[in-house]
């Protein structure tokens, strides 16, 4: 895992990548429509919160494109929690209804553990059900959280050897950090978790083959605590006062050490959709194949 002197890394390319695995998914909802089943996705979304807004449409987007069908439930910002169960509750109980996104945050009044805990499982297709959250750190995933998949999914094509590999995830929440390292783990490396308690960051980092920062802080890995052909995913959006939109990883001077580097925009981010659309015809094969 060396790169020579004055060699740049590879830059990891999210784009592509995610557009080759939303093509996959469409082959296989497709042949899913050629059985009679058409892959369903259930988007909730509450409030009037514009990047969620964006975002929900893009996903839509996307799924129509990878041949999955799209059900919005668009809510308002005073919806009640009896309510928003009581939606889950009937999207739990459509037997169209394969896989149901509840976009995040919700409105401050409301509670998104006791949301997400009333989901079917196996409709879960974030991931952040105690019981996929459960099985993941048990090795044996159901549904994975899309961001962390997807990470694992760009380590995988640009070539990363993880037996055996130094793994190190800055981050340790929910939606990204823990799975991210329960992954890495299951796939054999040898990883470790640091957060804002952590005493000495960059000592941590120097040491490792693979790093994968999600802190949400501007540029703060900085590119002379790369290990000489490390792989670097930067999971972080941060946006500067500029405009500009950067990771959590000084790109410019890691790209002179590391071995294979996602940027941002245009690395991690892609595949987070492309990985719901996945985690969406897998669960309309698991639950109306194998019934
Ligand atoms: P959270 O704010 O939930 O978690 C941030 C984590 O970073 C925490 O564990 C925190 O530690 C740790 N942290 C914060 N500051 C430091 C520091 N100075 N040193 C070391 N660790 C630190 O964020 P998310 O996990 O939700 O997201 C992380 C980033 O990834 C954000 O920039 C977000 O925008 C981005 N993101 C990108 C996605 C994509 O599709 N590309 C999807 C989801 C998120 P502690 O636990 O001690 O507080």
């Amino acid at each position: 895992m060396t790169v020579a002197a004055g060699q740049r890394a590879a830059v990891i390319d999210g784009k592509a990548i995610a557009a080759k695995l939303r093509g996959e998914v469409a082959t296989a909802a497709l042949e899913l429509r050629g059985r009679g089943v058409n892959p369903t996705l259930a988007v909730v979304l509450v409030g009037e919160d514009p990047a969620s807004a964006v975002y929900v449409k893009s996903k839509a987007k996307a799924a129509r494109e990878a041949n999955v069908d799209v059900r919005d439930h668009k809510l308002p910002a005073t919806t009640s929690q009896a309510e928003l169960m009581a939606l889950v509750e009937t999207l739990n109980a459509d037997p169209i209804v394969d896989g149901i996104l509840v976009q995040l945050p919700l409105p401050k009044h409301l509670d998104s553990e006791a949301v997400i805990r009333a989901l079917d499982p196996a409709k879960d297709v974030d991931g952040l059900h105690p019981l996929s959250l459960g099985y993941l750190a048990g090795g044996r995933p159901t549904f994975v959280p899309c961001t962390p998949k997807g990470c694992m999914r760009l380590l995988r094509e640009a070539g990363a050897e993880l037996a055996g590999a130094r793994a190190i995830v800055l981050g340790r929440s929910v939606l990204v950090g823990k799975p991210i390292a329960l992954l890495l783990a299951n796939a054999n490396a040898t990883v470790t978790m640091c957060h804002s308690k952590t005493r000495d960051l960059a000592d941590e980092v120097r040491r490792a083959d693979v790093v994968v920062a999600a802190i949400g802080r501007p540029e703060m890995v900085r590119g002379d605590w790369i290990k000489d052909g490390a792989f670097v995913l930067d999971v972080g959006i941060n946006r500067l006062d500029s405009g500009k939109l950067v990771g959590d990883v000084e790109f410019a001077g890691a790209s002179e050490r590391a071995r294979a580097i996602t940027p941002v925009p245009g690395g991690v981010g892609p595949m987070t959709i492309a990985c719901l659309l996945e985690n969406t015809v897998e669960a309309s094969r698991r639950r109306r194949l194998s019934a």
